[in-house]
Order: C-alpha cells, then sequence, then structure tokens
C-alpha cells in the first residue's frame, strides 16, 4: 500500500468513527440467521467456518481457499459432492474463476473465547465475526464489495474516496473498471442480474473473472 493509500484509509476508519453512533434496524431473527451463516461458513463446503485465506467467485460468494483447491482437484466428483455443490458450484472449474481476498486479518474475539474474527484493514471494521449486539457489523456486511482482479476488500462507500473519473483501488491505488467492483453475500436480485450480466460479457470477450484472457487454442471447445 503506497502512501497515499495509507492516508486515505485514516479519513476513512475517521468516518466510519462517526456512522457507528447511529443506530441500526433490525431485520427477523431466522432471516438474520440465514444471512449470518453465509458470512460465517465457507459456501462450498457449509460445514467449516470461513478462515484466511478466503476466495471469491463472480457472484461474491465467500469460499475458504483450502475447499476450492480441493474442488479443483478432485477428479471424482460425483463421489466426493452432492448433485447439488456439483451443480451449484460447476461455474468453478479453474483458479481464474476466482479472485483471492486481500486487505483481511484474522484475529481471536476477545469477548467470545476461541472464536476468530477477520477484520478488513481498509476501514478496521469486522469482516466475519460473532455479532456483538453493540457492534454494527450485520449493518456493515451488506456493503462490503472487493475489486477483481486486486482482491482488495473494503465497504462499497470506500470507493467514493477517490476521485470517480480515475477509479483506482483506494487499497492498491490500481485502476479498476466499474463493472469489476463486486458485492459480497449480495442478496439483491438486480445486484446479482448484473453479476451474471458481468460474466456473459466476459465470456463473449474470452476473460476469466480474475481479468485474465482465456486461451483460444481451441476455438470450437468453448466452455
Ligand atoms: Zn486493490
Amino acid at each position: 500500500m503506497g502512501a497515499d493509500g495509507g492516508s486515505v484509509n485514516k479519513n476513512y476508519n475517521l468516518k466510519l468513527q462517526i456512522q457507528k453512533d447511529k443506530d441500526v434496524p433490525k431485520d427477523d431473527d431466522t432471516k438474520e440467521y440465514i444471512k449470518q451463516s453465509r458470512w460465517n461458513y465457507c459456501a462450498l463446503k457449509s460445514n467449516e467456518f470461513l478462515t484466511l485465506p478466503l476466495v471469491s467467485d463472480y457472484r461474491g460468494n465467500l469460499y475458504n481457499k483450502t475447499s476450492i483447491l480441493e474442488w479443483l482437484l478432485e477428479k471424482d466428483k460425483q463421489k466426493a459432492y452432492s448433485a447439488q455443490q456439483i451443480d451449484k458450484f460447476k461455474h468453478i472449474k479453474r483458479l481464474n474463476d476466482i479472485v483471492q481476498l486481500n486487505g483481511l486479518t484474522e484475529t481471536v474475539s476477545d469477548e467470545n473465547e476461541n472464536r476468530r474474527v477477520i477484520k478488513c484493514d481498509f476501514g478496521d471494521d469486522v469482516f466475519i465475526g460473532t455479532l456483538n449486539p453493540n457492534s454494527n457489523a450485520t449493518n456493515a456486511q451488506k456493503n462490503f464489495v472487493y475489486i477483481s482482479p486486486c482482491g482488495d476488500v473494503m465497504q462499497r462507500n470506500a470507493l467514493g474516496l477517490m476521485k470517480k473519473s480515475e477509479r483506482k483501488c483506494p487499497s492498491c491505488l490500481n485502476v479498476y473498471k466499474s463493472t469489476d467492483i463486486i458485492p459480497i453475500n449480495s442478496e439483491d436480485p438486480q445486484m446479482l442480474k448484473v453479476l451474471e450480466d458481468r460474466m456473459t460479457t466476459l465470456k463473449k470477450q474470452n476473460i476469466y473473472h480474475n481479468g485474465k484472457a482465456r486461451k483460444l487454442a481451441d476455438p470450437k471447445k468453448g466452455s
């Protein structure tokens, strides 16, 4: 991270501190539970707590990198995974279909023994962890995004810290395209449609989710 990114982050932290004083509306408990499980468990292996390093696909799902590596290496998927899993994650065929997430730090929560917390470095907010009734983590989680291909994670409003004309990642300062902002665990159907459309466009351009070009050795084969 360059000096510019550091000072931007410092200002952003101050802004977040102010926001924390505001009240947060509470959702229905059951709905909240389902929502929270996506923020605590690997999308592929639902019995595994999310733990660094994390990766994400073009849909903004969260996975443990180890689970995805196992998935990619498994030759006999029919035997190792359920039909539902195979169908749900068939879009992950190679490492280029995922992006490793950056700017996250894992610590042990003070309030809850043995419970890990993953914090987002940019803004120093809770990304994953036990919800403290006094924290606004639930609210914050709704707005986390990452940028492809750098994988830097931040809250969406952090993107507004940079000049819109420049479109530079506030963390690594690399230039990105507006379409390469991936909302994490979004439940907004419109947003999910945008993500599907983005991937369709990338496929037509022979580009993977992580921005790398597909090899065109056998154009008939397709994907
Ligand atoms: Zn970045």
